[in-house]
């Protein structure tokens, strides 16, 4: 396979993984896509024209170097291939499953600006670290010197994750406390397992335990600890919480039984998953089996919230929201599975009050016209007189957005500055917090954003993390190498 001549898709086509039929994917919650055959991750992998000026790397937010990674592939080079792909991203087989690519990499390849179809990056990415993990390539990253300073991490998301792999590799003594039983943050309690199955985290965070990374589960900072506790036992602590208060709908009706918040929908799902008992599912208040179920939203946790009732076994489901198919924030893809698994959208629709005398009947909404753009470019939602109409629902999943936690009174530290949304302000050079030692990464910075960005916030923070904690230490920099 060595020496290909690269530049395949003038006569090769572009072909995702085999995907599961739509009836069979409705059964279970595995992933949809089988993983690229050797041979046709080869002839994908091929297709790339190796750009001088590669925008699939400029709009990866990990800057990943996928024209060198895909060469490799495409050369059958899979080790070295693993080795490229892993240096600029902690989770690239996690990246490679979930993140939008249509969105980043793969809508800014310049064969799919030329109506080829862009190079499947993210399927290739997938195969290559998924056969690093069969082959035994994936080892943890174990310091070859201690340093004797210890870090502690809030939050075991991709951004605390990432954050706590950086720095352990590089002789730090990590803590990570969660107040969750189990690490991974969303990828464990969020994303359902048909986009990202739940062996695929834990193998990682297993690998971070090996590298002597501490974990402390059901640990919630602000309950267990105060800030101030951590800040004395360890030289930095990194906030990486998330965000986690769900938006909420005033509209007649809104407090009846069965009416839910997505995360509390797919939490326990995800749950349940993994073979815990939750009683909410148990009594059915969070089941959508034999229901009529409507979604209220439009972005990626939506789309979860409809495929995951789907599988339930829902008797319908329906996902109403205000703005039209090509203005919804969720991936494009996802709506095109959802739509395959037998979920039907209302676009252009928005709620207004909920029937029902305890329990929830049925959602009253109205059609909506998209009116002239505001000064951010998208058209203002307006309300068509006299458009109102009724749809039944049993169950309603509220997947309306997150925002962050009133974190400074949470953690018992004041002072701590928040910006007008009450995500964590920082100084973006040095990752710092206005609290001495206390850095922040990830949507509690950012807002409800992506996995990806969460990654590259957790590796940045790391390094803002060492070069405080050397200057603080005097520790000279180059025996905290790798
Ligand atoms: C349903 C859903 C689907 C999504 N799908 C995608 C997708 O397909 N692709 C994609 O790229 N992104 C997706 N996202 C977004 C992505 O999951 C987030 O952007 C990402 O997980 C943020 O990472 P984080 O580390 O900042 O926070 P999180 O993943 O939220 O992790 C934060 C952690 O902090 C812990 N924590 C919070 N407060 C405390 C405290 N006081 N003490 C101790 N621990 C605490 C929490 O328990 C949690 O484990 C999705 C989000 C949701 C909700
Ligand atoms: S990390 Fe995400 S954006 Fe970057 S190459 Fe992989 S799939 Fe594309």
């Amino acid at each position: 396979m060595a020496n290909q001549r690269m530049l395949g898709f003038v006569h090769t086509a572009q072909r995702m993984p085999d995907k599961r039929p739509a009836t069979e994917r409705r059964q279970d919650f595995a992933e949809i896509y089988a993983r690229f055959t050797d041979e046709r991750a080869n002839e994908q992998a091929n297709r790339c024209s190796q750009c001088g000026v590669p925008f699939c790397q400029v709009h990866c937010p990990v800057s990943n170097n996928i024209p060198d990674w895909l060469k490799l592939t495409a050369e059958g080079r899979l080790e070295e291939a693993y080795e490229v792909s892993q240096a600029t991203n902690n989770f690239p087989e996690i990246c490679g499953r979930i993140c939008p690519q249509d969105r980043l990499c793969e809508g800014n390849c310049v064969i799919e600006q030329s109506s080829h179809g862009a190079v499947t990056i993210g399927s290739v990415e997938k195969y290559i670290n998924d056969t690093a993990w069969d082959q035994g390539w994936v080892k943890p990253r174990t310091p070859s010197r201690e340093l004797g300073l210890s870090v502690g991490v809030i939050g075991a998301g991709p951004a605390g994750l990432a954050a706590a792999e950086e720095l352990r590799a590089k002789g730090y003594e990590v803590h990570v406390y969660d107040r969750y039983d189990r690490m991974g943050g969303l990828l464990v309690y969020g994303i359902p397992g048909f986009k990202l199955e739940k062996t695929v985290v834990e193998r990682r965070v297993k690998l971070l335990a090996d590298a002597g990374v501490v974990f402390h589960p059901n640990f919630e900072v602000g309950r267990d600890a105060a800030m101030a506790d951590l800040r004395r036992k360890h030289v930095a602590v990194l906030v990486a919480t998330g965000v986690y208060k769900a938006r909420d709908i005033q509209a007649p009706g809104c407090g009846l039984g069965n009416i839910v918040p997505a995360l509390e929908y797919l939490t326990t799902s995800n749950k349940v998953s993994l073979s815990d008992t939750v009683e909410a599912f148990e009594n059915g208040s969070l089941n959508a089996a034999g229901k009529n179920v409507v979604v209220l939203g439009g972005g990626d946790t939506a789309m979860d919230c409809v495929r995951t009732a789907i599988r339930q076994g829902a008797k319908s489901v329906k996902c109403l929201y205000r703005r039209d198919r090509k203005n919804m924030p969720g991936s494009q893809r996802e709506v095109a599975h959802a739509e395959e698994e037998g979920v039907e959208f209302i676009w252009q629709a928005a709620p207004e009050g909920f029937n029902g005398d305890t329990v929830v009947t049925g959602v009253r909404a109205v059609r909506i016209h998209l009116g002239v753009a505001d000064a951010t470019g998208r058209q203002t939602p307006q309300v068509i007189e006299g458009s109102e109409f009724t749809v039944d629902a049993d169950l309603v999943i509220k997947a309306l957005g997150f925002e962050p936690e009133d974190l400074p009174s949470m953690f018992g530290e004041a002072d701590l500055k928040v910006t007008r949304w009450g995500t964590l302000l920082i100084d973006h050079r040095t990752k710092m917090t206005n609290l001495e030692g206390v850095f922040a990464a990830g949507d509690i910075v950012r807002g409800a954003s992506l996995v990806v960005w969460a990654i590259r916030d957790g590796r940045d923070a790391a390094e803002g993390i060492h070069a405080y904690a050397q200057a603080k230490a005097a520790v000279p920099v180059a025996v905290a190498a790798e």
